[in-house]
C-alpha cells in the first residue's frame, strides 16, 4: 500500500501527470492566495487548451450556421459538425450516427426520452422505475410525466454503503412497468451500479432503459452495444468538453418511432400548412440552430481524453480514490457517505455537525474546490439522514499532494468549528 501511495512514484510510465496538468491552463491559477486544488469534477471538469482553442478557431476562422448553407463556411463548420457527431458514435460504440442525438446535456436527454418515448406509451396506472440514487434529472422528467398520465414511480433501494440493490428490480417490476432509468455511476456516493444485470432484468421482462451516464463516460469506456441499453445519455462538460452539448444514444428502432421532441428549423423535410414531413434521424430531433462549437470542442474533448488512455486514467483516479479515502477516514469527525466495494473517485463526506456550506467555505479559503450540499441526489441524503455532504471529486489531472492538501484543509476546518 504504502509503496503505490508514495508520491514520487507515477501510477504509468507513459503518464506525466506534470505534463497532463499544463494542458490545462485554469489548474495552475490562484484562488484565495492559494494555488487552486480544483476537486469538483463531478459537476463539472477543467478543460484542456486544445478544447479552448478549438472553440477559439470555430469563431475565429469557421464560424457560420450548419446544414442550410451553400457557401464554403456553412459547409466546413457542418462538416466539423458531423465529424464530432461520428466522434461520438465511435467512443459510444453506436451502430452509426443516426442514434446519436446532439441535447444540452444529460438533463435534455432524459427529458427527451421521458417526453417521446415514454409519455406515449404510458397509461393510468402503469410505472417507471428508477434508483434512490438518481440525480434530480433522472427523477423530475419522471414525475412530470407520470403526474400526467396518472403512472407511478418505484424505486429499486440501496444499502448502507450504497450500493444498489439490483436483485430487487426482480419484484418490483410487473406487468404496469413501461421504463426503467438507471445512472451508471452516483454522483453523490462515487458507486458504480451493477448495470449490466439491471439491463439483463429489463429484457427479460422486454421492458425498455435508459442509463445515465453523467459520471461514468469520464470514468471509462462506454459500448453501448454490448451493453444493449435502449438509451444512454451524458454531458460534456463533465468530459472535458463545453458546457451546453451533450449526446443521447437511442437504438435506432426506438428513435424512428418516437415522435420529434421539439419543432423548429432543421428537423423537417417538408412543411405546409396542411402537413409537416419530418425529417430523418438523427435531425428529427435537433430542432433549430444547434451548439455548432460546442458538438467540435465535445469531439475534441473526447479525442483528449481517449489520447490520455483509460488504462492510465483509471490507474491515476483509483489512486486519488485510495488515497483520499485512507487519509479521510482517519481524520477523527469525518465520516465518509458512501461506501460501496465498486466506487469511482468521488469521496462525498461529513464532517460531525458542521454544515456542508460551512465546510465548503473553509475548503475555499484554502484553495480547495469541493461541492457543498445535497448535489441535487435529495433522496439518497434522505436516506443517509444528513442535510448534505462534501464532495470532493478526482480526475485524472489531480495529485496525491492535492489530497494532501485537502487533508490539511479539512483538519484546519475541524480545529475551527470544534476546537
Ligand atoms: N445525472 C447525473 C448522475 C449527474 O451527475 C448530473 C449532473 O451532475 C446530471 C444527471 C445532470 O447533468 P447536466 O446538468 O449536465 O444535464
Amino acid at each position: 500500500m504504502h509503496q503505490v501511495l508514495n508520491k514520487n512514484i507515477s501510477p504509468l510510465k507513459n503518464f506525466d501527470i506534470k505534463k497532463i496538468r499544463e494542458d490545462f491552463p485554469i489548474l495552475s491559477r490562484m484562488v484565495n492566495g492559494k494555488p487552486l486544488v480544483y476537486l469538483d469534477n463531478a459537476a463539472t471538469s477543467q478543460k484542456p487548451q486544445v478544447v479552448i482553442d478549438v472553440l477559439q478557431n470555430y469563431y475565429q476562422n469557421e464560424n457560420s450556421n450548419v446544414h442550410r448553407g451553400v457557401h464554403f463556411l456553412s459547409d466546413r463548420a457542418t462538416n466539423l459538425y458531423e465529424e464530432a457527431r461520428e466522434k461520438i458514435q465511435k467512443f459510444l460504440n453506436a451502430k452509426s450516427t443516426k442514434e446519436i442525438i446532439y441535447v444540452r446535456g444529460t438533463t435534455e436527454g432524459i427529458n427527451l426520452v421521458a417526453n417521446s418515448f415514454v409519455k406515449p406509451r404510458l397509461n393510468e396506472g402503469d410505472n417507471i422505475i428508477v434508483s434512490l440514487m438518481e440525480h434530480h434529472a433522472n427523477v423530475v422528467p419522471w414525475q412530470l410525466v407520470c403526474d400526467e398520465k396518472k403512472a407511478k414511480i418505484k424505486i429499486i433501494p440501496i444499502n448502507k454503503k450504497g450500493e444498489l440493490l439490483v436483485d430487487s428490480l426482480h419484484g418490483l417490476i410487473d406487468e404496469k412497468t413501461k421504463f426503467i432509468s438507471v445512472v451508471h455511476i452516483s454522483n453523490s456516493l462515487g458507486t458504480i451500479n451493477p448495470i449490466n444485470e439491471a439491463i439483463e432484468i429489463a429484457h427479460k421482462n422486454n421492458i425498455p432503459i435508459l442509463i445515465d451516464g453523467a459520471q461514468s463516460v469520464c470514468h471509462g469506456s462506454v459500448d453501448v452495444q454490448k451493453l444493449d441499453c435502449d438509451f444512454f445519455v451524458f454531458s460534456g462538460h463533465k468530459i472535458c468538453g463545453p458546457t451546453g452539448i451533450g449526446a443521447l444514444y437511442g437504438k435506432e428502432k426506438w428513435l424512428e418511432e418516437m415522435p420529434p421532441y421539439q419543432g423548429g428549423g432543421d428537423m423537417i423535410l417538408q412543411v405546409t400548412f396542411e402537413k409537416t414531413i419530418y425529417n430523418d434521424l438523427p435531425y428529427k430531433f435537433e430542432a433549430g440552430t444547434p451548439n455548432i462549437s460546442g458538438a467540435i470542442g465535445l469531439g475534441t474533448a473526447l479525442d483528449y481524453v481517449q489520447s490520455i488512455g483509460y488504462e492510465n486514467l483509471h490507474t491515476q483516479e483509483n489512486l486519488l480514490l485510495k488515497y483520499a479515502t485512507e487519509k479521510l477516514s482517519k481524520i477523527d469527525k469525518v465520516q465518509i457517505i458512501g461506501t460501496a466495494d465498486n466506487k469511482a473517485s468521488i469521496v462525498s463526506f461529513v464532517m460531525a455537525d458542521i454544515h456542508a456550506h460551512d465546510v465548503g467555505t473553509i475548503l475555499d479559503q484554502e484553495g480547495v474546490a469541493v461541492r457543498a450540499g445535497h448535489h441535487c441526489t435529495q433522496p439518497v441524503m434522505d436516506y443517509f439522514g444528513v442535510p448534505g455532504t462534501a464532495r470532493a471529486s478526482f480526475s485524472f489531472y489531480n495529485t496525491l499532494e492535492e489530497v494532501d492538501i485537502l487533508e490539511d484543509a479539512v483538519k484546519k476546518g475541524i480545529k475551527i468549528f470544534l476546537g
